[in-house]
C-alpha cells in the first residue's frame, strides 16, 4: 500500500469517526464512544481474506441497510435500551450515508443487485472538510450547552455570591 492510500483511509477512517461521535453526542445521552465504535464498524470488511468473496468484501455486506438494521436489533436485545439502539443506529447509519454518496456507492436493496452512488469524492478534501467542520460545530454546540447549563445549575446552588475567580486572581496579586 503506497503513502497516499494509507494517508487517504487514515483521513476517511478518523471522517467516519468524528461523525459518529458527534452524531450520538449531539442527539442521543448514550456514550459517545459508541458512535465511534459504530462508524468505523462497517470498514472491519477491509479485514476480510480475499478469499471469501462476496458478499464478504469490502463495501459488501457490512455496508447495507440490511446489516445496520440487524446491528441494531442485536444491540436492543443485548441491552433492551433505546438510547443505545438510536445511539448504535446513528454510528452505523452515519457510515452508510457517507459511503453511500461516493461513486461505489452501497447495496441500498441487498440482497438484490447493487446500486452505484451518485459519485461524490465523499472522502475529498472538501467533503472532509464539511463532514469535520459540521461534527466539530455539533460538539461546541453540545459542549457549550452542557456547560450553560453546569453554571446555572452552580448558580442556584450556591447563590448569587460567587466571586468572581478574575476578582479572585487580582485580590492575590495585591
Ligand atoms: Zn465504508
Amino acid at each position: 500500500m503506497d503513502a497516499t492510500r494509507i494517508t487517504f483511509l487514515v483521513s476517511a477512517f478518523a471522517t467516519h469517526a468524528v461523525v459518529g461521535y458527534a452524531l450520538v453526542r449531539g442527539v442521543t445521552d448514550a456514550d459517545p464512544r459508541l458512535g465511534v465504535a459504530l462508524g468505523l464498524l462497517p470498514d472491519a470488511d477491509f479485514l476480510f481474506p480475499a478469499a471469501w468473496g462476496w458478499p464478504l468484501v469490502h463495501r459488501g455486506i457490512t455496508h447495507t441497510p440490511l446489516f445496520a438494521v440487524a446491528v441494531v436489533a442485536v444491540a436492543y436485545a443485548l441491552r433492551r435500551d433505546r438510547t443505545v439502539a438510536l445511539a448504535v443506529g446513528l454510528g452505523i447509519g452515519s457510515h452508510l450515508a457517507i459511503d453511500s454518496l461516493s461513486s461505489k456507492g452501497i447495496d441500498w436493496l441487498f440482497p438484490l443487485a447493487s446500486t452505484a452512488g451518485p459519485g461524490v469524492p465523499v472522502h475529498g478534501p472538501a467533503a472532509t472538510a464539511v463532514l469535520w467542520a459540521a461534527s466539530l460545530g455539533v460538539l461546541a454546540w453540545r459542549t457549550e450547552g452542557a456547560l450553560a447549563a453546569s453554571i446555572a445549575g452552580d448558580r442556584s446552588a450556591h447563590g448569587s455570591d460567587r466571586s468572581d475567580p478574575s476578582d479572585r486572581q487580582a485580590k492575590r496579586r495585591e
